[in-house]
């Protein structure tokens, strides 16, 4: 590196949960290893609260994710939730419509499943019914990225993960993503790429779950001219019988354990040093 050469931009990371059921153990050890990322490298730690989900979101339960955090030991700044930005995922939605990138799609779940649809990434990939056949403009409608016109437009990109390495994005098993749901003035993918690059995040921090996603958010930063973090999945816990943690299956939620007086700090050393066994 020469003298000249600009500095690499501060590390920022952020966790990003929605808060459509109570938090639990899997949320903690992702918010402990966005948080950790950022210290180690004296960045900064965001909390962004995902809640657009108008029929799942529970505004009752924020404010006990922000407790559990402090619990927990961690220190963030927190960004504003997504239903303020609504303005900027209507802005992107038409620009990228103002550009011929998306189609109005007004099929249902079982109209989907009846065009023989096959199983992506996902849940079904979408057979391009709208696509090709104009969608009745009475009927509600999400907006689906055409798929094949957008990979035309952005040609090969590659996107990095720390521990996976490079990946050249590749949309095959999604197809058409939806953009703007008919029930949600956003989808997760276009929401979540246009507030990483507003909040300045420079490591996309979250489970392995979500790995694949990051090819649609890729090509997504390329459209909207976006710059492109690097990002970082972390593996999921597991529970003892070596599913993924959930509260539907028992996890406790956290609330309840930091309510019982256990100690919070200890919780996540313990997270920290041997995170698959935390969980029992
Ligand atoms: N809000 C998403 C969730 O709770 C995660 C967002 C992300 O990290 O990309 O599942
Ligand atoms: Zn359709």
């Amino acid at each position: 590196m020469t003298a000249s050469s600009e500095p690499p931009p501060p590390v920022v990371t952020r966790f990003a949960p929605s808060p459509n059921g109570p938090m639990h153990l899997g949320h903690a050890w992702s918010a402990i290893f966005a948080h950790d990322i950022a210290r180690a490298a004296g960045g900064r730690f965001l909390l962004r609260i995902e809640d657009i989900d108008g029929a799942r979101s529970r505004p009752d339960l924020i404010d006990d994710y922000r407790r559990n955090l402090e619990w927990l030991g961690l220190e963030w700044d927190e960004v504003p939730a997504q239903s303020t930005r609504l303005a900027s995922y209507a802005a992107a939605a038409d620009e990228l419509a103002s550009r011929g990138l998306l189609y109005r799609c007004t099929c249902t779940r079982k109209e989907i499943e009846d065009a023989g649809a096959r199983e992506g990434e996902e849940g079904l990939i979408y057979p391009g019914t709208c696509k090709h056949g104009p969608a009745d403009p009475a009927l509600p409608a999400a907006l689906r990225l055409d798929a094949d016109k957008a990979l035309r437009e952005v040609g090969e990109l590659i996107w990095n993960d720390a521990a996976a390495g490079p990946a050249a994005a590749d949309l095959s098993g999604f197809g058409d993503v939806v953009l703007v749901r008919k029930d949600a003035p956003a989808s997760y993918h276009l929401a979540v790429t246009l507030d990483d690059a507003a909040d300045g995040v420079t490591i996309v921090t979250r489970g392995a779950d979500l790995f694949t996603a990051s090819h649609i958010h890729r090509v997504l930063q390329a459209l909207l001219g976006l710059p492109v973090p690097l990002w970082h999945h972390h593996d999921l816990l597991l529970d003892p019988e070596g599913r993924k943690l959930a509260k539907r299956r028992g996890s406790p939620a956290l609330s309840d354990r930091r309510e019982s007086g256990e100690d919070g700090l200890a919780l996540a050393a313990q997270l920290r040093l041997h995170k698959t066994k935390a969980g029992t």
